[in-house]
């Protein structure tokens, strides 16, 4: 069993692996093999984190045995995030499995050619965009720069890890969201030969949109409750939704007192305030957090009215945030946080609390006096929208 499959089991060749297991999955759930329980993990975790990385932190290559299991637990945890019958819950699933992704892609671009072949198996960036069908889409920027039409298809081609790369107008639109901050919008971009012109981390922004919406394909499944594997799975996913509901912030502090919040979001806050663009799983972990204080899509958008976050996007994520039963779900951990480089420990606040929204309400609940920053501004219903 090839550990790439495992480590990226939204890949074509997983999914033949997959196919080509001698194993049924029916039968791996009503044994209750070890890959169940990794996919029950996985969902967890990606629904309470927003990671699938296994709580051990380790990616197993030990054997084909792990291997066979974590792959394996790839389209369990699908069939389990489509009983959990939320949509929400899909999403933020696929946007974990994406975040996961995208992370381990970085760290293989980054392994040096020597490790490749001793260390666990790392895909190139070439790998990657022929996965997508992105190999003729995308050409790194030659070394005359801002030249588009001088690169050739293969990313690598003028110089390892160019800065900068060009990719053509169709993929750029159907993977880029202009929610992603005014940067994001064509007509802020520099445009060649009908091709747009990206910074190698915005290229890994739309491979990880791309990813997630590989991972957000066909699901949920069509399964009978009650019934075939859908019983098998019914006290996996029991304990899900239990979690879920346990660790949804049924009362939310529900007071708007920004100079109480944690470090890492008014950094979120200010860096937006300069009007540089926050990428995907920043602006995620601003708007969860906003959400989880209690601020409406309305007061989210007037609060962030200066900033380089546009009331369209803020309305989709923050709507996307709370499912139609009114669950809302928590924002990342500390712990998440500072994987993505968005948290710093400061003053050590992982002593203090495990998420964000938790360091906040511990600050409010010692506050003597707090003003509420929508009495203040007096925000109306709209929103202050025109
Ligand atoms: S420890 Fe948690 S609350 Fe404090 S800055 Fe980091 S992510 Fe934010």
């Amino acid at each position: 069993m090839d550990a790439l499959d495992a480590k990226y089991p939204f890949f074509a060749a997983a999914r033949e692996a997959v196919a080509d297991a001698a194993v049924s999955l029916p039968e791996l759930v009503a044994a209750d093999a070890p890959a169940v329980e990794r996919a029950r993990e996985r969902v967890e975790r990606a629904l309470m984190d927003g990671t699938v990385e296994s709580e051990s932190g380790t990616f197993p290559t030990e054997s084909d045995y792990d291997v066979q299991a974590e792959l394996l637990s790839y389209p369990i945890a699908r069939i389990l995030v489509s009983l959990l019958d939320s949509e929400p819950a899909i999403e933020k699933y696929a946007a974990a499995e994406a975040a996961t992704a995208i992370g381990r892609i970085r760290e293989d671009l980054a392994t040096d050619d020597e490790l490749r072949s001793v260390s666990t198996p790392t895909v190139e960036l070439d790998d990657v965009l022929a996965e997508f069908d992105l190999a003729e889409s995308v050409r790194a920027e030659s070394s005359e720069a801002g030249s588009a039409g001088t690169g050739t298809s293969a990313v690598g081609a003028p110089g390892r890890d160019p800065a900068h790369y060009w990719i053509d107008v169709g993929p750029y639109l159907r993977l880029t969201s202009p929610s992603w901050g005014v940067s994001w919008r064509l007509v802020n971009r520099a445009l060649s030969d009908g091709a747009v012109r990206v910074s190698r981390e915005e290229l890994l922004d739309a491979l990880e949109a791309a990813v997630e919406d590989r991972v957000r394909e066909g699901l949920p499944f069509e399964l009978a409750a009650g019934e075939g594997i859908a019983a098998e799975l019914e006290s996996g996913v029991a304990d899900l939704k239990r979690l879920l509901s346990e660790r949804t912030y049924a009362g939310p502090v529900d007071v708007v007192a920004p100079e109480l919040f944690p470090p890492c979001m008014t950094n979120l806050i200010e860096k937006a305030e300069r009007d540089a663009a926050l990428d995907p799983p920043e602006s995620f972990a601003l708007m969860a957090f906003l959400v989880g204080i209690g601020m409406t899509p309305d007061e989210v958008v007037a609060f962030c009215a200066d900033t380089s976050l546009d009331a369209e996007g803020i309305r989709y994520q923050t709507e996307y945030l709370k499912d139609d039963r009114g669950t809302q779900y928590p924002p990342p951990t500390c712990e998440t946080l500072a994987n993505y480089g968005i948290c710093h420990n400061e003053e050590d606040h992982m002593q203090v609390a495990a998420d964000p929204l938790a360091y906040y309400e511990k600050r409010v609940a010692d506050a003597d006096e707090i003003d509420d920053w929508r009495e203040e501004n007096e925000i109306p219903a709209d929103g202050g929208e025109e």
